[in-house]
């Protein structure tokens, strides 16, 4: 399973993460999955699930945020999020092809939270 492995690197980067800034205890992560980066986050979160079962993030809950599609239009320049993403009119006059994809294939760590004592 293709999500397994981007579950892994998800949490070396953490790991490393943690120790870089000195985190207490792990508490949140949050990775934002793009509606092209082909990964699905249900998988994600099953992947999650699976993978901190057991160690030093046992227990951290994974919020995955959907970022959705959005492109500009190869014609006008506006920039519209697609209801469908192999048809994508433009709104504004109705070209098809040529959209410049501005987000949605982005698979990204955006926030670990930590559990840090307060001072
Ligand atoms: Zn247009």
């Amino acid at each position: 399973m293709h999500e397994l492995s981007l579950i892994q690197s998800i949490i070396d980067i953490v790991r490393e993460e943690r120790v870089k800034h000195g985190m207490e205890r792990v508490v949140r992560v949050r990775v934002v999955n793009g509606a092209l980066s082909g990964a699905v986050s249900d998988a994600l979160a099953f992947g999650w699930e699976c993978l901190t079962q057991e160690g030093e993030l046992k227990g951290v809950a994974l919020d995955i945020v959907d970022q959705p599609l959005k492109v500009a239009c190869g014609s006008c320049g506006l920039e519209f999020v697609p209801e469908d993403r192999h048809c994508m009119p433009c709104p504004a006059c109705e070209e098809i092809l040529g959209h410049d994809i501005l987000s949605g294939k982005e698979l990204y760590i955006d926030e670990i939270e930590a559990d840090t004592p307060e001072d």
